[in-house]
Parts: structure tokens; sequence; C-alpha cells
């Protein structure tokens, strides 16, 4: 695989075979498969003819498990051993769960691993096994349905999802048995049902994703540039979703029955699914009749704009924090997608539509519409359609750096970043009146350059005559849409510049990143106590260039000999502390050195002498 990905994976070399491929939405509450038929993407049904398989895995005693609304049916008498909303636990640690676990049904387990698991009668089960039984059923789901083996998957996750959620994701995609072409943010899969990557005639634009559930509810700014989708904000509020609605319908139910709250929970619960029914059948009618038992009223969408105001605008609320968070103004959103089955609500679509001032894409079934995304882009990625260009939603597969003073490495771009994107930072000059500072471009995860893949050297120039770290270099990595890295260094007092495109054509074998990420994890401990060894010894390396180019200034005029022979010692002490390569002495002689060199720092900051050594070395010694 080269550096960015851009022959896609699973491309057919013959073209005219069908590879079969799917689309894998696994959500929290309910998942679902979809995949390209006669080049019409829809979701595949069960033998019931149900789509929707509830995200609920039960363990039994004899070893079964059981997946989907079998298991969600006894999800209330068997709390222990049947287990939902694992996504929430994927990729998060022991400790994340911690603040988690009080909420949570479950027994956890303890156990030495790093990684939580639920105590069930089948043994203790982590997140990603539960997701993996979710997605097994998915697989066979699709073969029975397509009539053969799955070559390959999309599966999608949340925008936000951080690296580790999205391992995890793959992690159980792997314990299935499933090849996955590639995880596909949810709001962009959304956008890739509506087509709306084929857009030729705008090479940019800005496409926002409302996303309305049953409990949750999301917002993703993205950039569609070329093809290439670029998430630039996500917000929302993991506690409101369409149950909210339905609460607010069933405590207008209540107070017109004269209850201003029903304290009997098999009371509420009539009212809470007579509300939700109230609330799904005002998406087809204006005026609805409520009955309960003998109790009977109507209910119009007026009524029910008016009361389910407040929860309106905490979404528009949060669309504009997204906008604002993603620099971007409203009139700027050439699309809204809508997603989840609570955009089926009128009263949504009108006012989303008020918000964005265009009519948001409802076309699409909101419940299907992400995994129809997914099915789409699996089957292009499996090279079903070689006419078509291939989308380039690609991701960095290795971190990219610079070398810094020691020999260590600097991450710049961190693995598994979206293209195209680009980060600068800023590095100053190690020594006094540096004219010249050579970049050093590598790639990898390791901290030190040796062990990471160097991609290319060059050299910025002419830096003006400054004290060490006065000088403002700023380094810029830039990868674009095709995958190109282009590395420029400015010195920003003058604006010296000098830059170098970086073809990363040529590369690795997945198996090469494989190693190369499998490596730093198993000498993460050991490179972490090597950066600190290095930083110690760069550290010293200052405080002795500082030292002698102070003293070689003023040592004369400011010192006696016995001074001068102190601050020395401590010189050499420090010397042979370095190179005793052990972080804790070089700490202390450092420590040391400044101690001694207190007196020094004081008398030149004296009189006329503090105006002419402002700068790092006085810095240095001031502390
Ligand atoms: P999801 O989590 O995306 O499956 O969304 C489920 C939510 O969508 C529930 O709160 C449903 O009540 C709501 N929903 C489904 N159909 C409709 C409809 N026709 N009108 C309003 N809300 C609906």
């Amino acid at each position: 695989m080269a550096l960015l990905q851009i022959s896609e994976p699973g491309m057919s070399t013959a073209p005219h075979e069908h590879r079969l491929a799917a689309g894998i939405d696994l959500g929290t509450t309910n998942s679902l498969v979809a995949a390209v038929r006669s080049g019409e993407a829809s979701t595949l049904a069960d033998e019931k003819g149900e789509h929707l398989l509830p995200s609920v895995v039960r363990y039994l005693p004899d070893g079964r498990v059981v997946v989907g609304s079998e298991a969600k049916a006894v999800e209330v008498t068997d709390l222990n051993n049947t287990i939902s909303s694992a996504k929430r636990l994927l990729g998060r640690g022991i400790d994340d769960i911690k603040t988690l676990a009080g909420r949570l049904p479950y027994e956890f387990a303890d156990s030495d691993s790093q990684v939580p698991k639920i105590h069930t009668v089948a043994g203790d089960i982590s997140a990603i096994e539960v997701s993996a039984e979710i997605l097994k059923t998915l697989k066979a789901r699709a073969e029975n349905t397509l009539g053969g083996d799955l070559k390959g998957v999309v599966i999608t996750v949340p925008a936000y999802f951080d690296d580790a959620q999205r391992q995890a994701t793959k992690d159980a995609a792997r314990l299935a048995d499933l090849t996955v072409y590639r995880l596909l943010n949810e709001p962009t899969a959304a956008a890739v049902a509506y087509g709306l990557d084929q857009d030729e005639d705008f090479d940019e634009k800005i496409i926002a994703v409302y996303d309305l559930g049953g409990g949750t509810f999301d917002i993703s700014i993205l950039r569609l540039n070329r093809g290439v989708f670029e998430v630039l904000a996500t917000g929302g509020d993991s506690a409101l979703g369409g149950d909210d609605f339905d609460h607010i319908i069933a405590e207008w139910i209540l107070q017109q029955q004269g209850e201003h709250a029903s304290n009997d929970p098999q009371k509420l619960r009539e009212v809470l699914v007579e509300a939700r029914r109230v609330k799904e059948a005002l998406s087809l009618s204006d005026t609805v009749n409520v009955s309960i038992n003998d109790w009977s009223d109507t209910f119009t969408a007026e009524q029910f704009a008016e009361l389910a105001e407040p929860l309106v605008k905490k979404t528009l609320f949060a669309c504009r924090r997204a906008l604002r968070d993603a620099d971007i103004d409203k009139d700027e959103v050439m699309d809204v997608v809508m997603v989840g089955g609570s955009t089926r609500m009128p009263i949504i679509r009108e006012r989303v539509g008020e918000f964005f001032a265009r009519p948001p894409l409802v076309d699409i079934d909101p419940d299907k519409v992400v995994a129809v995304g997914a099915a789409i882009q699996a089957d292009l990625l499996a090279g079903n359609k070689p006419d078509t260009e291939m989308l380039l939603l690609d991701v960095i597969p290795l971190s990219l750096g610079l070398e810094t003073y020691g020999g260590l490495v600097e991450k710049v771009i961190a693995r598994n970043t979206t293209i195209p994107i680009t980060r600068a930072q800023e590095f100053t000059t190690f020594k006094d009146s540096q004219n010249a500072m050579t970049i050093h471009v590598l790639q990898g995860e390791r901290e030190t350059v040796e062990e990471n893949r160097s991609l290319a050297k060059f050299t910025l120039r002419d830096i003006p005559p400054m004290v060490a770290g006065a000088a403002r270099i700023k380094v810029t990595f830039q990868v674009d849409a095709d995958g190109l890295l282009n590395v420029t260094a400015e010195e920003e007092t003058t604006g010296a510049k000098s830059s170098i495109e970086v073809k990363p054509s040529y590369g690795l074998s997945d198996t090469e990143i494989e190693t190369m990420i499998t490596d730093s994890m198993v000498n993460a401990k050991a490179d972490m106590e090597a950066r600190k060894l290095r930083e110690q010894q760069v550290e010293a390396d200052r405080t002795i260039e500082a030292l002698d180019s102070a003293m070689q200034s003023d040592a004369d005029t400011l010192l006696s000999d016995d001074e001068r022979n102190v601050l020395l010692k401590a010189r050499e002490a420090l010397v042979l502390a370095k190179e005793s390569a052990n972080t804790d002495s070089i700490k202390d002689a450092i420590k040391a050195m400044e101690t001694a060199a207190e007196f020094y720092v004081a008398r030149r900051m004296d009189g006329n002498i503090r105006t002419a050594m402002a700068g790092q070395n006085i810095d240095k010694f001031k502390e």
C-alpha cells in the first residue's frame, strides 16, 4: 500500500467479475446491512422481512448466542446476559467506563486486561465480541440474500469516533471474519447515498448532515472537495432524540387527564406508547385522535409544534455551534441531508429547512440512508464500477513528522487523519547565529528517527543571525486530495522560505504498516524512556551552549577566576552526566549547573547588560 492509499483495496483485475460487497450500519440501537443489486443500493431483510436488526446480543449458559429482536424481547428479564448499546463501550478502556458503568446495567468483570468485559453466564465478554456477533448475523444475512461469500464490507462509524473506537470496530469485523474495505463516517455515508460526491458542477461544497434518532442527535458539517469528504465539525446532544418528543406528548396527555405526573409505571408506559403513536401519525396528518382506555381527545400538529419548540431550538442551537466551530456561514451550506427516524417529523423538516434556507434532502428512508451510502461505497471499492472515478476518501496510514534535535521525531500529522489536511508547527534555532536548518520529514509511529522511515530532507537557508531560540520557523505539512505531501518551511521574521514536494506513490506494504504500528505499541514504554533520555541530553546541550555563549561574551568582565572555575566544574559534571546516559543524573547535573550559575545570571541581568543580553540565553539562566 502506498503512503496514501489511492489504488483502492479490492480493485478487481477482472473488471467483469461481480464481487459481492456490502455496507453495514453498525448502530447503537439498530444495525442494517445493504448492498448494490442490479445497480440499485438497498437494505437487505431477514427471513421475516425485517430490515432493522436490533443491536442486542444475548448469551445463554449453553454457549448459544442470540442476536436481534429475540434478544431484545428478553432484555428486561435477562438483564445481565443480554447486552445492548455495546457501541457505547467500543474502544473504551477500563478507566473510561468507570464513569459510564454506573449507568449501565451490567456487571463488569475484574480483569488485568485494559479492555472492559461484561460478566455473563457464557463468560466475560467485551464490546468487541458483542459487536462481532451483530456483524456475523448481518454477514450471514447478506451472504444468504446475495448467494455467495462477501469479498469485503464498508462499516460506518460516527464521525466523532476516535482512533481506539475505530480500531475496536475493525477488530470486531476481524472477529466476524469480514474484510473491511474501509470504515466510513456515518454522515459521509449519508451524503454518498444522495450522490453528493458525484456532483460535477462544484469543485468544493459544504454539506450539513442532521441526524436525529431515537435517543441521540448529531450534526456534522462536511466539506466535499474533489471527491474527498472532510469532517469540519461535529456536534449534537447524546441525550436528545425522538424519545423526548414522545415525552412531551405524554405529558400533555397526562395533563388533559388531570394528572401532572403519573407514578404508576404501567400507566406511564401505556401513555408513552400512545404518545409515540400520535407523534408518528402526526407525520402523515394534521390532526390525530388520542385515546387511552375510555379517555380520548384530539391533538394537532400546531399544538405539537408549540410544545416541541424547545427541543427543536436545542437542535438548531447545536447546528449553529457546529457551523461556528467549522468557521462556516449558514449560507455556504449547499446541501442538508436528513438522517434518523425522527427527521420524518414535518416540524423538524420545516425548521431545519428554514434554518439553512433550503429544503433538506429527505427522499431516502432516513433510517436506511447511512447503510445505503455504505453499500454504494463498498460496491465501488470492490471494483464493480471500473468506469467510475474512485472516491478518494482517505486517511494517512502512518503519522508524518519532523526530526527535531537529538534524533527525536515530532509528529505533525497523526496517523488516520483524513486528507486533505494542512498542519503547521513552529520550531526554532538551537544555536546562536544559526543560519540554516535541515528539515527531515519522517513517517511512522516510533519516537526516534532511526526507527521511522525517512521521506525527504531539505534545508532552509538564509535564516538571519539571531540568538538561539529567537528565530520562528514555521513548518507546514500539506497533504492534498491526491495524496501528495508538500512541506514548506518559512522563517517568519524575514520570510525566508523553502519547500519540497514528497511524492509518496512508492511505499510500504500493508504488512510493513502493520509491523510498524505493532512495533510502536510493543516498544511504547522503551521508546518513551529513550525519548526522556534524549530530551534530557538535549536540555543538557542547551544549558552548556547557553553557558558557553554567555561566558564567551562577558566572563572576562563579570567573573573572578574562582567563580569561573566553579562554573566550569559544574559544566564538566554536566558533560559527564550526559555521557552516562542516565536520565536522572543528567537532570540533577542540569539543576546543579543552574544553581551554580544563579549569581552569574543575576549579575548579567544588572544594568546595561540586561538589554544587550535579552533572549533565550539569559532566559535559560534566569530560571
Ligand atoms: P432511529 O433511532 O433513527 O431508528 O429513530 C427512531 C426514532 O424515530 C423514534 O423516536 C421514532 O419514534 C422516530 N420515528 C420513526 N418514524 C417516525 C415518524 N413517521 N414520525 C416521527 N418520528 C418517527
